[in-house]
């Protein structure tokens, strides 16, 4: 008997289907059931890969057009009242995206993966009313096909936990409105068969839970699990260890726990209480959230050890999350070096690996057929060959990681500011931008063109070179006072340097679901980073060439290439950080001989590597911010090092920021409602810092007046010595008319506030 389990699969398609057929519904060119159509063949493909592999429990309602916490709202009635005139799709699409008359719910990161669901709007005043639709019928498409699926719900102590109230008040104290719609739907569930399995997801048990949380639990498991004798509940975690639920959980009626035994090693901790208890655990052994072919000899040592607690019996092998955080499958990487593909496991093939284990492992060796013994195989060779490959292992990084001594730069901050004031001369309320200008459809088809073979280098260059002539141009009449060249030649910030580093690989089709039908196709660091040349030199160079104006360097910092990767599991990745800190520590060099004399490392997702966990912050902090540093470590005093972070709270790690001793680092403010500038006021600031005056996330114009008053709130915070002046991130999703006008204002508005402190 198999005993195994996979937490939840990808939607997307391998083929990016369900992208496609969304987008081509919203740009009306086909009806709503030829999506409903696409959806139908892509979970059924997806029922089939898994009951193919031989996964015993496979689930419904992981399947979502759009997201799977909106699904859940639209279960639960929550609907904003804004919405409340549309129904059916119209209704689902204009809450995730907006419609002409509507703005869309706020859309924001799951836990600390890069999948962002619809932020649920809540109100004590609302009225909730259960419609159970969409769950009745995927378990009903399922039970046709002849498969019978656990279903899948996100469970509501995680929805209260990352919903907001437009009424202004604790989300958790919805509580006792929104349990019985859960009731009522359990009990809906219960009529589908005989035996019903709910998996019941609480991610937000993973996190640091204040006691009032804690509380909640018991009163809505007792609850839940004794609506109805025919429902087995399984409580569902993952990406970090949840020891403080467990306790609570243990006693309660529920039939199963799952945790994360990869993300979530402190889960050893729980085994007594759940031997104890009877419960059966699922025991999260396969990454659903990295590409590398599973360690089957770890993973059976990991196993073996829970079984010293655990009995057989109440034992499921399974995914350490959904296979939604994971790329489909292999099949489609034709051009990956053979040796790098064989240490790769996209979702697919982590299928065939949980069977594999899981089959191992209860039913022994001798169990196996010839097609197993030969998967066993080549799992075994992956290891070895990962384990020794010259493709991974480079002597040459390793013994420069080594010796490494210097690891910040030299100069005081106080004293380096003097210096580069002096030398560089920009004026308080120094005007810039972060980075990239439009990306058009001619460079991005020039970039196409050139990685095709269609144009050669020199005519590829000509265009850059065209593009980047514009932006100095337009930059000069705008009146802007230091310039960037406009990031044309990079498709991405993480990918055009990971393209150029030794390491890093890229696939064809590793698409994994982003929002919506966004999706990203992350690189892959697969071995020791070094750098083979500069990477920017020529670019920056020709640019500043074009000025007398200053035009900034521009590059992508470790903790930002590393967070947008997925990362070597064999190596810790603050060892892998350090490597790329060290190449980028290169390239600073190389810039700055060049001639250079600001140069901005970008650092926009160093937020989002953040631990879910609080204890684990101070670690991530130290080797975060060690890397930083080191990657500026060769520039010079006068060199003057700017910063840029994109948009999340920074409040509680403002002093964390201020320790990176960037000289310059702009930033988020304008969005969150200028919450960051409370606590420059509190606690002070020691750098210069360019909060941004205006969000260039929507197409929306900037008036010259209302950028006054924000450069005028700023004062209030920081001195103007003190101040940049710019947009809130790079510009490159905006059009070029847009861009014109709202950095005219800019430029304008800056003038207005300097006559008037004259
Ligand atoms: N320099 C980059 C740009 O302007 C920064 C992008 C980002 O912060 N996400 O595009
Ligand atoms: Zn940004």
């Amino acid at each position: 008997m198999q005993k195994n389990y996979v937490t939840g699969f990808a939607r997307i398609g391998e083929k990016r289907e369900l992208k496609k057929i969304l987008e081509n519904f919203w740009s009306n060119n086909c009806n709503f059931s030829d999506v409903e159509e696409v959806a139908h063949e892509l979970k059924k493909r997806h029922w089939l890969y898994q009951k193919d592999a031989g996964i015993t429990y496979i689930s419904s309602n992981d399947f979502s057009l759009y997201d799977n916490m909106l699904d859940l709202s639209i279960t639960l009635g929550a609907i904003p009242q804004r919405f409340r005139a549309l129904d059916g799709e119209d209704l689902y699409f204009a809450m995730a995206r907006g419609n002409k008359d509507l703005t869309a719910c706020e859309m924001t990161k799951w836990f600390n993966t890069n999948y962002h669901y619809i932020v649920p709007e809540l109100s004590l005043e609302d009225e909730y009313k259960l419609n159970a639709t969409k769950i009745i019928n995927e378990y009903n498409e399922a039970k046709a096909l002849g498969i019978k699926t656990k279903i899948n719900l996100i469970g509501p102590i995680t929805f209260l936990g990352l919903s907001k109230r437009v009424d202004r008040g604790d989300t958790y104290a919805l509580h006792a409105k929104i349990l019985p719609i859960y009731e009522q739907l359990l009990q809906e569930l219960s009529k589908l068969d005989d035996e019903i399995t709910l998996q019941i997801d609480e991610p937000i048990f993973v996190t640091d839970l204040d006691t009032k949380v804690l509380s909640l639990i018991k009163p809505t498991y007792d609850t839940l699990a004794t609506v109805s004798d025919n429902i087995k509940i399984a409580v569902v975690t993952y990406f970090e260890h949840a020891n403080e639920a467990v306790k609570v959980l243990v006693n309660t009626p529920i039939w199963a726990l799952g945790l994360d035994f990869v993300h979530g090693k402190e889960n050893l901790d729980s085994l007594d209480l759940i031997a104890g208890s009877a419960k059966t655990l699922i025991a999260g052994v396969v990454d659903g959230r990295n590409i590398w072919k599973n360690n089957i000899t770890q993973t059976i040592e990991v196993l073996n050890h829970i079984t010293t607690k655990i009995v057989k019996e109440n034992l499921l092998i399974g995914s350490s999350c959904s296979l939604l955080h994971t790329p489909f499958t292999l099949k489609y990487e034709k051009t990956m070096h053979t040796d790098i593909k064989s240490w790769l496991s996209y979702g697919v093939e982590k299928l065939d690996e949980i069977a594999l284990i899981s089959k191992l492992f209860f039913e022994g060796k001798e169990s196996l057929n010839k097609e197993e013994i030969e998967k066993l195989k080549t799992h075994e060779t992956a290891s070895t060959s990962r384990a020794s490959s010259s493709l991974i292992h480079d002597q040459k990084v390793q013994s420069k990681v080594s010796n490494l001594t210097k690891m910040q730069r030299e100069g005081l901050y106080k004293d380096r500011i003097k210096i580069q004031k002096s030398l560089l001369g920009y004026k308080p309320l120094a005007t810039t931008t972060i980075g990239s200008f439009p990306q058009t459809p001619q460079i991005r088809q020039a970039r196409r063109d050139f990685k095709n073979g269609t144009i050669d280098e020199a005519t590829y260059r000509n265009h850059m070179r065209n593009y980047i002539d514009h932006c100095i141009t337009f930059q000069e009449e705008c009146g802007l006072e230091v310039l960037v060249h406009g990031e044309p030649e990079r498709n991405d910030m993480v990918e055009y340097f990971g393209e150029q580093l030794n390491g890093y690989g890229f696939s064809q089709n590793g698409w994994v679901q982003s929002y919506g039908s966004r999706c990203v196709k992350p690189p892959f660091i697969y071995g020791d980073v070094s750098r083979q040349k500069a990477m920017t030199v020529d670019w920056i160079t020709y640019a500043q060439n074009q000025t007398n104006l200053i035009v900034k360097g521009m590059l992508t910092g470790p903790v930002t290439m590393l967070n947008w990767s997925f990362v070597r599991d064999d190596l810790p990745r603050s060892e892998v950080s350090k490597q790329i800190a060290l190449a980028i520590c290169d390239e600073v060099d190389d810039l700055q001989q060049a001639g250079i004399k600001i140069i901005q490392v970008d650092e926009a997702a160093f937020k989002e590597g953040y631990p879910l966990r609080k204890s684990k912050i101070p670690t991530y902090e130290a080797w975060a911010v060690r890397d930083f540093k080191l990657s500026v470590s060769s520039a010079k005093e006068q060199t003057q090092i700017h910063t840029h972070m994109c948009y999340s709270e920074f409040n509680d790690i403002i002093k964390t920021i201020e320790s990176m001793d960037a000289d310059v680092i702009t930033i988020e403010t304008a969005r969150s409602g200028n919450e960051l500038l409370k606590i420059f006021q509190k606690v002070g600031y020691a750098q210069e810092v360019g909060p941004g005056v205006y969000d260039i996330h929507s197409p929306r114009i900037p008036s010259v007046e209302e950028i006054v008053v924000q450069i005028k709130l700023l004062l209030e915070v920081l001195p103007k010595e003190q101040l940049w002046i710019n947009p809130d991130c790079g510009l490159k999703t905006r059009k070029w008319d847009e861009v014109n006008q709202s950095l005219k204002n800019m430029v304008k508005a800056v003038q207005i506030v300097r006559e008037e402190l004259s």
